[in-house]
């Protein structure tokens, strides 16, 4: 039986696994879907403690995975697909396989959530829909593009993309960004990109080459439907945690995000298993937040394994 395993490779995770590893508690590391977690599709991190010139999000997730290896941790390519936990076991479901052990960090994150409206899915991966300019920006050099959503990442992969494209356009339901002030100011001030407010993507139409080529949209002021001509549409509307393979072992909220203990931020109802990161964290969503979980609930771990085995 292991001692502990963390199930995620984001900020959580990996910083879970260093300070587990510094323990001696030999821990194993699993990584899901996106090994290195959201940082890895992030161009620039600026507001991570300690580079004051920013530094690359996936250099700073391939720099925390090499720290939590250099102090022992083992990380295996494995999707949880369910789990049962109880306060003496608690047993993993792995590709087939079964995994056991005494405590359990869970730190899954979340994913991109998506518009759900005609054309997006068809289109997603390849076909000009995306979650992702870091990833898939170059391809749309001397292009016109539309970006979703008015928060942080809507600007940051309209910023980004401004880089390649010809034109963004960014699509935002209100007439206000969510966004921090100074990322909402760098967006108004740049020549190349144009906000639509009020606007809500109705459907995303594909050309003869079953590629996308426009966006069909509703004006929510004067209910008037129009067309933009478009090669890609980045979708940046947040995101939904990646609990779902915990079903009912936890309790979660409306939205899916595992509720804590109340007066902790990483301990659960459960003995032995804790939650850092996005998955059960829907206010703060940072990435030193989600390391700082990492690091609590690894700390709660460890000394609630020693005081089992004493
Ligand atoms: P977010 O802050 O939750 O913003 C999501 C945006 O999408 C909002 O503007 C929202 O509109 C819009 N939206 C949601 N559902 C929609 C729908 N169905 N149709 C159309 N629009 C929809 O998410 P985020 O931008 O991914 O940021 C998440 C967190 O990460 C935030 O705390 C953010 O500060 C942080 N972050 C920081 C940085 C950085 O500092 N470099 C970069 C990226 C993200 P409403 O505004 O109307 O709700």
């Amino acid at each position: 039986m292991e001692n502990i395993i963390i199930i995620g490779t984001g900020c959580a995770g990996f910083t879970a696994g260093i300070y587990a590893a510094r323990a001696n508690l030999n821990p194993l590391i699993l990584e899901g879907k996106q090994p290195g977690g959201q940082l890895t599709t992030t161009s620039e991190v600026e507001n991570f403690p300690g580079f004051p010139e920013g530094v690359d999000g996936f250099m700073l997730m391939d720099n925390l995975r090499k720290q939590a290896l250099k102090f022992g941790a083992r990380i295996q390519n494995t999707y949880v697909d369910s789990v049962r936990l109880d306060d003496s076991k608690k047993v993993l479901n792995a590709g087939g396989k079964t995994i056991e052990a005494k405590a359990v960090i869970i730190a899954t994150g979340a994913a991109p959530r998506l518009l759900g409206i005609p054309g997006e899915k068809e289109m997603y991966g390849g076909m000009g829909v995306t979650t992702c300019a870091t990833c898939d920006g170059a391809f749309y050099r001397d292009m016109d593009v539309v970006v979703v959503g008015g928060g942080d990442s809507a600007c940051e992969e309209a910023l980004f993309l401004t880089r390649f494209c010809s034109s963004v356009t960014i699509l935002h339901r209100r007439d206000k960004f969510r966004a921090s002030q100074i990322m909402a100011q760098r967006v108004v001030d740049h020549p190349k990109i144009n906000v639509q407010w009020n606007t809500k993507p109705e459907k995303i139409n594909p050309g003869e080459d079953g590629k996308v080529k426009s966006i069909s949209i509703l004006n929510l002021e004067n209910e008037e439907r129009s067309e933009i001509e478009c090669k890609g549409v980045f979708i940046a509307i947040g995101h939904v945690p990646n609990t779902e393979f915990l079903n009912d072992a936890l309790p979660r909220d409306e939205n899916g995000y595992l509720i804590p203990k109340t007066n902790s931020s990483v301990l659960t109802s459960i003995p032995g298993v804790y939650v850092a990161g996005d998955c059960a964290d829907h206010v703060y969503r940072q990435a030193i937040t989600a390391a700082g979980m990492g690091c609590q609930a690894a700390i709660e771990a460890e000394r609630w394994l020693a005081e089992k085995s004493a």
